[in-house]
């Protein structure tokens, strides 16, 4: 799922498309000279991203044109963009690599990897994890076992658009594709 501005990718990451609001929280991770890193903090300001990363690096990011700067430090050689509801049982989003690009100061790649989440409706229960660079949706019947094992066998389908304002028919099409593939 790709985006032209990390803007778009930020408001994707916040909104929870189970609990329709945005509500998510985001937590970036950035791949440094010294390994994977945890960023120490990050401000959002408008369209001004800032992230801290090894304590002594800062990073200037306009979310409207992509372009960065680097206040202080080093420039990571890329940034990835998580996100997490904590109102809902399970609803989370992970961004591709985001890399920087020295040769222009901008921020590509920009692009949700995969996200994940679960559909109640009634007694059923389903995990959903669409995997949108691979173009494959994962899918698990909870009220069968119990929270995510992720252990194999995963069942992997062709990716659809997932219909989220009618849950009873989209828990119908995900027992039928579960059923007959
Ligand atoms: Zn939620």
């Amino acid at each position: 799922m790709i985006f032209n501005t990390l803007q778009e990718l930020w408001s994707y990451s916040l909104y929870c498309p189970i609990c329709k609001d945005v509500c998510r929280d985001i937590y970036i991770s950035a791949d440094t000279t010294q390994g994977y890193q945890e960023s120490e903090k990050y401000e959002k300001q408008d369209h001004t991203l800032k992230i801290t990363i090894l304590k002594t690096s800062i990073i200037k990011i306009n979310c409207l044109t992509n372009k960065y700067e680097c206040e202080s430090g080093s420039t990571p050689n890329s940034i990835f963009i998580d996100s997490s509801c904590n109102k809902c049982e399970y609803s989370t989003a992970n961004s591709c690599e985001l890399c920087f690009n020295t040769s222009n100061n901008e921020v590509s790649n920009i692009a949700i990897d995969s996200s994940c989440f679960i559909v109640n409706y009634k007694k059923e229960e389903f995990l959903i994890n669409p995997h949108y660079t691979r173009n494959v949706l994962i899918i698990d019947d909870l009220s069968k076992q119990s929270f995510p094992q992720f252990e194999f066998p995963l069942f992997e389908f062709p990716l659809f658009d997932i219909d989220l304002s009618n849950k009873k028919k989209l828990i119908h099409k995900l027992k039928t594709i579960l059923t007959f593939g």
